[in-house]
């Protein structure tokens, strides 16, 4: 799971970050309005905590451009330390699903994006491409009923993948995820995973193809049967 974290306080920022990754979420951590709304289009994130006083612009209206003008549904939860009622109101009828006043207890907040992610994410959670389905919830990739053994780098390449709207991912972005796990991976970390979760799928009919200058798209071979 992908949260984008927007927060510009950073002590409180890599603190959150820390005990987030911790937990299994893959954060990205934006200390402003612009690079939350960078974030927010490049990495499709399954969940949004948003503080709402940020330099360069507001929460609110960071909120609003992008439910209205962008037309991302991403579950959002507002993190703010303005505790009065007209904050509340406003951000909810933005666009917020929920609020958390600040100062709060980790564990409200991981409680608070369990439930969240709960209510919002049910159709996401089994995908299917081709023979392959993919159970989003215990993280697990299905052939015709039969459990894919992958590593987790291998997971994580498949995850990206199938939870793109054109099945693709770029070299950057599997860079950047792997960033979460172990510093400077590097590329070669990248194309080892897919050479090998590559020859794991082609064997029943699914192929990763190189896409130039971008990375990598999941295909069907012609002749493989879809169920
Ligand atoms: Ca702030």
């Amino acid at each position: 799971m992908t949260l984008l974290l927007v927060e510009d306080d950073d002590i409180l920022g890599f603190a959150l970050q820390k005990a987030l990754t911790k937990s299994g979420y893959t954060v990205f951590h934006a200390l402003d309005g612009n690079s939350a709304r960078q974030l927010w289009q490049q990495q499709m994130p399954e969940l949004v905590l948003l503080d709402l006083g940020l330099p360069h612009r507001d929460g609110l209206s960071l909120l609003e451009q992008m439910r209205q003008q962008e037309g991302m549904s991403t579950p959002v939860i507002i993190l703010t330390a303005r505790d009065g009622l007209e904050d509340r109101v406003s951000g909810l009828d933005r666009g917020a699903d929920d609020y958390l006043v600040k100062p709060f207890a980790i564990d409200e907040l991981l409680a608070r994006i369990r439930a969240l992610l709960r209510r919002t994410v049910p159709t996401k959670a089994r995908l299917q491409f081709a023979a392959l389905v993919w159970d989003a919830e215990t993280r697990t990739a299905f052939i015709r009923e039969e459990i894919l053994t992958l590593t987790p780098r291998e997971a994580l390449v498949l995850e990206s993948m199938l939870t793109s709207p054109r099945r693709s991912v770029s070299k950057e972005r599997l860079i950047t995820l792997f960033n979460s796990w172990d510093r400077n991976p590097g590329i070669n970390a990248v194309e080892v995973t897919v050479f090998r979760l590559r020859r794991k799928l082609a064997e029943h009919g699914i192929l990763i193809e190189t896409v130039r200058s971008f990375g990598y798209a999941l295909k069907v071979l012609d002749d493989a049967k879809i169920p």
